[in-house]
């Protein structure tokens, strides 16, 4: 939504807006500035604060004095001038049957078209309340905001700092920056602009560095979402060599130039295949070489024991994820996400809600995000998610052939310092067949262990030793790999 619509909620005469964010000083920036173009005079409640008229400003003392929630809202019902009134976190008072009470008097009140009561909270609110309140949107802060707010930060220090304070940022990675920035909340960027200048006294573009990670770490902390640090090049993947054509052919896809020729973006591609066949490690290569940030959307941490808790932290990671575009978001395992949403569900529909607002969300967000799917088990996907036109593609991932289990020894080799060309390949390709790319790793892995442990250089018979001595999960799960390839074949396109 456009902080604008919240003008057209209000003119609507709808008297309680809720909004739910993280990022409440936007909020109350938005309500205040609409207050101020208004005229209208503006009331802003706490727990801590008591009810105070911030606008026009009014020092002293405040109209309800703080910790009284029940005398603050009954303000309203006594109040004859038009206001607007904003409650901080008024939901963690709605456990009280008087507030939902008054909240609920107040909703039928003939009076509410003098005043509009804005609830901001962080968490939600219960369905009763919800149910007497239109949501708002605030969404995350745009690059203009990002850019104001970096330049605000970046004054205010140098303005109170005793040391000399620079900024050395070239327009180009200005832009970077504030890119860099999107999808977190105003403060969490504020401290961390203020975080890299306050460092060295200069922002600089090695203050980006530090800012993805800084952004990294934040993320982290957040469940839905997180940021991967992608430090893969295509050259660390073997094999897949359709799938890599088909990637190459649409890098450009999200430019301008793209759109200008007539091209709709790339929108997504489901990896199906064989455990350990580098489908994740796919992810990673696409966001290296499209130059795109990484985002996993842990599907485990989304489900939460509350009703609706669930949904809200779905659509969440979504709006982030848009609001960071453009991104590639990464689900991993898809099929674990929404196992019961295709079947009789044993979770009161909540999977199926779930996978319906994803389908949705795919079919409908306008944003640039690639979405990489990966899944192991076909018998637990929704058959709908499989119906053409969700995904651009679907690949199905096999074991590699002959030729890239080459190329995946090269690669694991190089990576420990070793050359291939020391090594009989033909031997280790032959003994390797029915090898994930993932087991022949933890074969050259273990090789170089038992070289090291005898105090030799590793040598074709250590890697060789490593694999007679482990079963690849081709032969383990023989069954579950032959289904699964008898179900891709025709229905998928063969990543290599
Ligand atoms: P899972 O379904 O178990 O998550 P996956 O198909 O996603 O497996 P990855 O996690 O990408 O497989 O693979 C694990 C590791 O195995 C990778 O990090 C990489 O080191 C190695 N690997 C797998 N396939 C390849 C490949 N084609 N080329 C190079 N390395 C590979």
């Amino acid at each position: 939504m456009h902080p604008s619509d919240l003008g057209l909620l209000i003119q609507a005469r709808n008297p309680i807006i809720a909004i739910q964010t993280p990022d409440e000083p936007r909020a109350i920036k938005i309500v205040r500035e609409f207050s101020e173009q208004l005229k209208l005079p503006f009331y802003e409640w706490s727990i801590v604060d008591g009810l105070r008229q911030t606008y026009p400003p009014i020092g002293g003392k405040a109209v309800i004095e703080p910790n009284k929630v029940i005398p603050a809202l009954g303000h309203l019902r006594q109040t004859t001038m038009p206001a607007l009134y904003l409650f901080k976190d008024l939901g963690a008072h709605c456990k009280d049957a008087q507030v939902v009470r008054l909240l609920r008097e107040l909703y039928y009140s003939p009076d509410s078209r003098l005043w509009t009561l804005v609830m901001v909270d962080g968490g939600s609110l219960p369905p009763e309340v919800k149910r007497l309140t239109v949501p708002f949107e605030v969404g995350w802060p745009d690059e203009e905001e990002l850019t104001d707010l970096v330049r605000e930060t970046y004054r205010h220090i140098k303005r109170e700092s005793l040391v000399e304070v620079q900024s050395k940022l070239t327009k180009r990675e200005m832009e970077q920056l504030v890119q860099t920035l999107r999808g977190l909340t105003t403060e969490e960027a504020r401290r961390i602009v203020a975080g890299a200048i306050h460092e060295d006294n200069i922002l600089d573009s090695a203050d980006l560095t530090r800012v993805i990670e800084a952004k990294r770490n934040r993320l982290g902390t957040m469940g839905c979402l997180e940021a991967i640090a992608v430090d893969v090049s295509p050259d660390d993947i073997g094999g897949l060599k359709n799938l890599k054509q088909w990637l190459n052919l649409r890098r450009g896809g999200f430019s301008a130039r793209a759109r200008e020729f007539g091209l709709d973006p790339p929108r997504g591609i489901l990896l199906l295949g064989v455990q350990g066949c580098g489908k994740s490690l796919c992810a990673k290569v696409v966001a290296s070489a499209w130059r795109m940030p990484l985002l996993r959307m842990d599907p485990g941490v989304l489900y939460q024991k509350f009703i609706g808790e669930s949904e809200a932290r779905l659509r969440e990671a979504l709006t982030q994820a848009e609001s960071m575009s453009p991104v590639i978001l990464w689900i991993d395992e898809i099929e674990k996400a929404f196992a019961s949403a295709g079947a009789e569900s044993a979770d009161g529909g909540l999977s199926q809600r779930m996978f319906g607002t994803l389908l949705s969300w795919m079919q409908d967000h306008r944003q640039p995000i690639f979405l990489m799917a990966t899944a192991n088990n076909i018998g637990q996907l929704p058959p709908e998610l499989m119906r053409k036109g969700r995904f651009d593609e679907i690949f199905f991932v096999d074991l590699p052939e002959k030729e890239d289990r080459e190329s995946i020894f090269g690669i694991h080799l190089r990576k420990r310092r070793r050359e291939k060309t020391t090594f009989e390949m033909q031997a280790l390709v032959e003994a390797s067949e029915g090898y994930s790319g993932a087991e022949i790793e933890q074969a050259v892995v273990s090789g170089m262990y038992a070289a090291f442990a005898e105090g030799a250089e590793c040598q074709t018979e250590h890697i060789l030793s490593a694999i007679r001595a482990s079963q690849p999960l081709s032969v383990v799960l023989r069954e579950r790999v032959e289904t699964l390839r008898a179900w891709a074949k025709g229905r998928c396109v063969p990543a290599d």
